[in-house]
């Protein structure tokens, strides 16, 4: 029951770089950031362990080396092939990293929290002993009462060893914490039975209390962010891992950051899916299809 968030110890929340950048320029959305941190913070305060997964470093990173956008169509770099655009995807993610970290770190510490960085990619899961000491590292942090800040590590994921999008990784650290909550702030209040931003009856669901086929149609890929990669789909598919894995999961709307605080209150907001524990969960199950 959402009542029972307030007394749930560890609590991952997911961001998207749409929710922290600005749109116009894909820089770091510093008012929005403080809020973020404030939040978070504030969750620390209450007594919870709390870790955040946060995208944004292609965006600031493209921003900061001034690259011009490399998903587009028709934008300045037309000539260069896939490979081309890893290596600046992965040249832009490397400076945005460092300087979104920069800015965590300056927000966290006005409020004297400690906080991480922790970079993962599919191999951390897939490996036995990378697995381990992800565990024992996320332990031991939780101990030092620090809030990592977690992504991919998209200086060096391939499509070969990368999660691909951060939804799914925000599941996978929730499996591996054994994490009672994963909130997952999108640019939409949750899931509809279709793309609310083409049909206007799509009706909003408010409680999941079994992943089954019909929620699997419901989840159209509706993402439109240039540099973020969750859709509806992917949102699911963490869904799929977090319950299993015996996570609550909550998905809601990031434009109110206020609404982290609301939803661990209790307030009805957001889609939230029960978690249904599988006996038999093996984390890198869920990935080994990819
Ligand atoms: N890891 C990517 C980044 O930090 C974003 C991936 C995603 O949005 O799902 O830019």
């Amino acid at each position: 029951m959402r009542s029972d968030f307030k007394y749930y110890k560890k609590i991952v929340v997911k961001i998207g770089s749409s929710s922290i950048t600005h749109k116009e320029t894909g820089g770091a959305d510093l008012i929005r950031l403080e809020k973020l941190v404030r939040e978070l913070t504030d969750l620390h305060n209450a007594g919870h362990d709390v870790i955040l997964v946060s995208s944004g470093a292609i965006s600031v990173g493209l921003k900061a080396a001034n690259i011009k956008d490399i998903y587009y169509d028709g934008s300045g770099r037309k000539e260069e092939g896939p490979d081309e655009k890893l290596k600046i995807k992965q040249a832009a993610a490397a400076i945005g990293q460092a300087r979104l970290m920069m800015v965590y770190q300056k927000l966290f510490a006005e409020y004297n929290q400690l906080t991480a960085q922790v970079l993962m990619t599919k191999r951390t899961v897939l490996d036995d002993l990378n697995r381990f000491n992800a565990r024992n590292t996320f332990d031991e942090l939780m101990k030092l009462g620090v809030i990592p800040v977690v992504n991919e590590n998209d200086t060096i994921a391939t499509w070969e060893i990368e999660f691909g999008d951060n939804d799914t990784l925000s599941a996978i650290v929730a499996a591996i914490t054994d994490a009672d909550l994963l909130i997952l702030l999108s640019d939409i209040d949750g899931l509809y039975t279709n793309d609310p931003h083409i049909d206007a009856h799509a009706s909003f669901i408010s409680e999941i209390e079994h992943l089954n086929a019909d929620v699997e149609r419901f989840a159209k890929k509706t993402t439109g962010s240039r540099v973020g990669t969750g859709g509806m789909a992917t949102k699911i598919h963490a869904a799929r891992i977090a319950s299993a894995a015996g996570t609550d999961m909550v998905i809601a709307n990031a434009k109110d950051l206020g609404n982290i605080h609301r939803i661990v209150d209790g307030a009805e907001i957001g889609t939230y899916i029960h978690a249904e524990k599988k006996n038999d969960f093996f984390v890198q199950d869920y990935l080994k299809e990819d």
